[in-house]
């Protein structure tokens, strides 16, 4: 018998984003934060290398950018944070301690929902700590041996919690790509997952009865938007068996391997208290008033989904336009601007749209006022004569009766009706707003 069919078992899932900032300097030193493809450890000190006697100071920016990312995410801002010492060993981590935060985040309590689909992820928490260093394994002189390259030691990383609140791989999937946008949206990190800006941790359980189960499995190493789906999806069949099997599961830590496309059990999960928290005693706790965390809010730009708004409700586009054009900063101020331009000839947002969303230019190169005069010359050579237009308007008036009594009636919503066979008609080659203007001129 297939006890699946006697209970049905739903995923929860809870991801951890860690994100690398794209500040100038380290979070605790003065080291360049930009460390990739760097010489190995061209870019330490006695601070990052975790020296005896080297002093931490807090990177005021990296601070500034954490709350941006927790306003944007809908969080509370605490008002007094602190930075505590998380033990652990492993050779990357030369001080023994990641610098990080346990119990007094700088937010939590957020909401962010997806746009283009009606769910809602609650945010835990959003704090700030230090990179680590990297390990590489290779081989010299016919050795097997590992390195270390300490250039990433101390870089900003925020860490974004949510709530176990994703019943799927692509829900989770869609909360990333959402958040890489945002992040380069406030433009305060690439965002990279090839590049490890921004890594990925799933807690992954399955639940029997809507309850949040007892155990979580966490999946390391997913290190593409590629194998997020992938690796969660593994993890659900695999749990599904043993839960099927009579079997129980426990509390882990998983590796996601990108080869075999399988997890594999890196260690027994370990808790909280085994990492030995405690407050940080070399940086003073972080205090912040209502007026400071007013000017880190009025830093916010619009956000993508307020943008993707705009364009659905105000330039009345398309949900996949909208997207489109929102999905970064760059190309939403580019089609804002180009439709200012395009308006002063009467040019509507949609065939601005069209132009960049069939013909996709080089933003780079293509200045707005450029695409516009694109836009008008391809106009001028595809619309159809005053006279020609004028014809169709009488004959569209002639052949649609209803349409235009319904008019004359008082439902002007006929008017678009009508706009619409003129346009049809011609082929497509009437011009919207002449066409307009005829018709009201005939119906009057
Ligand atoms: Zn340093
Ligand atoms: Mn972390």
């Amino acid at each position: 018998m297939n006890r699946s069919k006697a209970f049905k078992l739903e995923p929860v899932i809870g991801l951890e984003v860690h994100i690398e900032l794209a500040t100038n300097s380290k979070m605790f030193c003065l080291c360049p934060a930009d460390h990739f493809a760097k010489p190995p450890n061209s870019q330490v000190c006695p601070t990052c290398l975790g020296l005896p006697g080297s002093l931490p100071v807090p990177n005021k920016k990296a601070i500034e950018w954490t709350i941006l990312v927790g306003l944007a995410l809908n969080c509370k801002i605490e008002r007094f944070s602190k930075f505590d010492r998380k033990h652990y060993f492993y050779p990357d981590l030369p001080k023994g301690y990641q610098i990080s935060q346990y119990d007094q985040p700088l937010c939590s309590n957020g909401l962010f929902q997806l746009s283009g689909s009606g769910k809602k992820v609650r945010i835990r928490r959003i704090h700030l700590e230090e990179d680590t260093g990297k390990m590489i394994h290779t081989i010299v002189k016919g050795e097997r041996v590992s390195l270390l390259d300490f250039n990433r030691s101390g870089v900003p990383l925020v860490e974004i919690v949510t709530e176990p609140d994703f019943k799927s791989s692509q829900e989770a999937k869609l909360f990333l790509i959402q958040i890489q946008r945002l992040v380069r949206w406030l433009g305060i990190s690439d965002g990279d997952m090839e590049k490890g800006s921004m890594r990925l941790e799933a807690n992954v359980s399955l639940s029997s009865n809507g309850e949040i189960p007892a155990y979580k499995v966490e999946i390391k190493n997913i290190n593409s938007f590629k194998f997020v789906e992938k690796a969660i999806d593994y993890e659900i069949e695999r749990q599904k068996k043993i839960i099927e099997g009579g079997g129980e599961l426990r509390q882990e830590t998983r590796g996601f391997n990108e080869k075999t496309g399988i997890t594999l059990s890196q260690r027994v999960k370990e808790e909280a208290k085994d990492y030995r928290y405690f407050p940080e005693p070399d940086i003073p706790p972080l205090v912040f008033g209502e007026r400071e965390i007013e000017e880190i809010r009025s830093k916010l730009p619009q956000l993508p989904w307020q943008i993707e708004n705009l364009f659905r409700d105000t330039f009345r586009l398309s949900i996949q336009y909208s997207q489109f054009l929102a999905s970064s900063k760059k190309l939403a101020d580019y089609f804002i601007k180009a439709v200012k331009v395009a308006s002063q000839y009467n040019i509507p947002p949609k065939t601005v749209a069209d132009e960049i969303v069939n013909k996709k230019p080089d933003i780079e190169k293509i200045s707005e006022q450029l695409l516009v005069s694109r836009i008008r010359k391809r106009g001028e050579k595809v619309l159809i004569s005053d006279s020609r237009l004028e014809n169709i308007v009488k004959k569209v008036i002639f052949e649609n009766a209803k349409a235009v009594n319904d008019y004359r009636k008082g439902k002007v919503s006929a008017i678009q009706y009508l706009v619409g066979q003129v346009v049809k008609l011609s082929g497509g080659k009437a011009d919207v707003r002449k066409t307009h203007k005829m018709l009201l001129e005939r119906l009057k």
